[in-house]
Order: structure tokens, then sequence, then C-alpha cells
């Protein structure tokens, strides 16, 4: 059977059914009814954030999250990484701002508080860094810069679900933090996705923002579009929920297996896991050093594939590098060039063998130099 870079956490068939019996008895399928309101508050709970606004997916969330935030009339620019999924920089552009690629940081890819300032300019109304892997961002070092220079803060925290920094839950930091829960995701519910932060006073435009402006019957009071998480898909959030320990404790075997094999080895690098933050161990990302470890990223993803085993080259090409971006907005990253050329994320999910870990390292091990 092919191993594929990740398998989505699924309940068992009876406990969905279970769990969506009530919508079949009311005919409420959509519309915030009573298992979306149940799967916002746990997921407030699980989250430890004041305010959450759940949406159809973690794109959407972003996209209305920096239009929430007043940003969309600016037409301003805003600083963000390269290093990350399209959708980071696709939500800035689709809001009609400028996107400015400023670089990573080479030891957890994050973007590199040191180089923001640099890139300010009278038109900067926000940065939108990503938690990439789960790594969590200079959050103190982006906070002061952005109070210095009035900026709002954007958090991407698709990668980074359930993790906490310093005991806090990682949906707290910034003018708000945007959650994915994608299939492919360490936790979804299909699709979805979710807005945390602390001012209330964006509740009810989130609220309108996804649901076409409604405020109510007969008043419109913005453009709005729909953006809505549906009950099907609240009522698996809330099944997959209740099994995120079960599914972490697997992760965290697996990516500590991983540790063990790779940790030690000249040429590659994997992450380094930091003391202030509680992981969740949604990625095994591993960086191959050619000249060193006498295989390149590519040579060993091609290695795997011949085996069935399909891991990803995330985050290859880097976005600014992709063709609807590539010299559209300048800005030289050549850190993120470089990581985006030499990386490649394994195979890890809760049902994943022990055997079929030790496969893959003894195949990326194989015919190194060293
Ligand atoms: C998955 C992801 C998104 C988008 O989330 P969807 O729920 O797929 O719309 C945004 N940013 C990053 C970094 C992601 O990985």
């Amino acid at each position: 059977m092919s191993i594929l870079v990740t398998r989505s956490s699924m309940p068992t068939l009876e406990e969905y059914t279970e769990e969506i019996r009530p919508i079949f008895e009311s005919h409420w399928m959509t519309n915030m009814g009573p298992v979306y309101k149940k799967f916002q508050s746990q997921l407030k709970d699980y989250l430890q954030v004041p305010e959450l606004s759940l949406f159809v997916n973690g794109h959407m969330a972003l996209e209305m999250a920096l239009h929430a935030l007043g940003l969309r009339e600016s037409g301003g620019e805003v600083i963000t990484t390269p290093f990350t999924f399209v959708s980071t920089t696709h939500a800035i552009v689709r809001n009609e701002l400028t996107p400015v690629f400023c670089d990573i940081k080479a030891d957890d890819y994050t973007i590199d508080p040191e180089k923001i300032e640099e890139l300010i300019t009278d038109r900067t109304v926000a940065i939108v860094p990503v938690h990439v892997y789960g790594n969590i961002c200079e959050i103190e070092k982006i906070q002061r810069i952005a109070e210095r220079y009035k900026l709002k803060v954007i958090y991407d925290a698709a990668h980074a679900f359930g993790v906490t920094y310093k005991g806090i839950g990682v949906g707290n930091f910034g003018d708000a933090s945007i959650f994915s829960f994608h299939a492919t995701k360490v936790f979804n519910s299909v699709e979805g996705g979710a807005v945390a932060f602390h001012d209330r006073h964006y509740c009810q435009k989130l609220h309108e923002l996804k649901n076409f402006g409604i405020q109510d019957q007969e008043t419109v009071t913005a453009v709005g579009g729909n953006a809505k998480l549906d009950e099907f898909r609240a009522a698996m959030g809330i099944c997959n929920l209740r099994r995120m320990d079960v599914c972490l404790n697997a992760r965290k075997r697996i990516a500590e297996r991983y540790d063990a094999r790779l940790g030690n080895i000249a040429g590659i690098k994997i992450l380094s896991r930091k003391r202030d933050i509680a992981p969740n161990y949604a990625y095994y990302p591993v960086y191959f050093d050619e000249a060193v470890f006498g295989k390149s990223r590519d040579d060993i993803y091609k290695a795997l594939e011949k085996e069935d085993i399909y891991a990803r080259k995330y985050f290859y090409p880097a976005v600014n590098e992709l063709e609807c971006y590539r010299g559209v907005f300048g800005s030289d990253t050549p850190i993120a060039h470089k990581v985006s050329n030499r990386i490649l994320t394994l195979p890890i999910y809760e049902e994943l063998a022990m055997e079929d870990v030790d496969r893959i390292c003894s195949i990326i091990l194989q015919g190194r130099k060293n």
C-alpha cells in the first residue's frame, strides 16, 4: 500500500452517525446551528482563546480576518513570508493589498524579525507571519515592531493547531490568528477553519462577512461573502477533537523515532524543538545539504517514490517563485529560496507503522557519503 505524507484522521462511522443524528431530526444543516455552536465552544476551550469565529476553511478565515481588521480599504503593503502555502499570499492579494516578502530564519524557517524593519514603508499596514510546521514565530520581537510602527499582526497558524508557547495557546498572539481544519491538517473537520482574536468588536464583523453582510432579515450592512461552516463538518470536528490526544501521542512517537534515526547524521537537519513550545507534530520536515550528505532532496524524494512512499516538497517552490507572483512582487529572499530547494516533509500520521518509519529512514540513509 502506498504511504502518503499524511492520512486524514476520521472517527468511526458509528461515532459520526451518532453525532449527526440530531441534524437529521432538526433538518438544520447550516447557518450557525447547534452543532456549529457546540463545536465552537469546544474549540475555544481546547485552543484556550478568548474569541473564536468558525469558517468553511482556513483560507477564507484569513481572507476575512484581513478584511475585518479594516486592512482591505487601506490598499497598503503587508509584510509576509514566502515560505508558506500559497493561501497566505493569495489572501493578502485578494484583499487588494500588496505582499512584501521578508526572508526567513535558517533555524526554524519562520519570518526573520531582524529583516522586517528594513521592509517597512509609509504604506505598510500589517505583518502576516506564519507559524510554519508549527514552529512559533518570534512573537515578542514581532509585537515590538508592530507597536512601534502601528501595524496589525495576523498570524497564519494553520500549522499550529493546539500548539502552546510558554503555556499560552498560540491563537492568543497578534490581532488575530487563523487556523485550518482541512482534511490534511493535524486536526480536521473535512474542510474548516477559524479566526481567533481578543477584541470582541470583531465578532460581529466576522460574522457578517462570512454571511453576506447580513445583520438581520432586513438589514445588510457590509459586502460580505459566504464562508460559513456547516453542521456536518462541525460534527466531524467534534468527533476528531475527541481523538486529539491519541492522535498527538501517535505522532509524537513517530517524530521521536525519526529524531533518533535522522537526528545525528551529517548533512541532515531535523527541526530543533524549542523548550517553550509544546508541539503538535503536524509535519516532519528534513533539510538535506547535498554537499555533506551526498544526496540531494530530490534524490531522496525519488528514492522514496520508487518504494511507493510519497514525501512532499513543502514548500517548493517558495511562493515568490510561483508563476503568479514571480517578478510581480519583488524582493530577494535567499534563505527561503535555499530552504525550499532542500527540504522534504516525511510521512507522519497516526496509523503510520513504526516498521514503515524505519523503512523510510533506511531508504534515506542508503548510499549516503558518510
Ligand atoms: C492549509 C493552509 C492554509 C489554508 O487552509 P485551508 O483550510 O486549506 O483553506 C493557509 N495557510 C497555511 C500555511 C496552510 O498550511
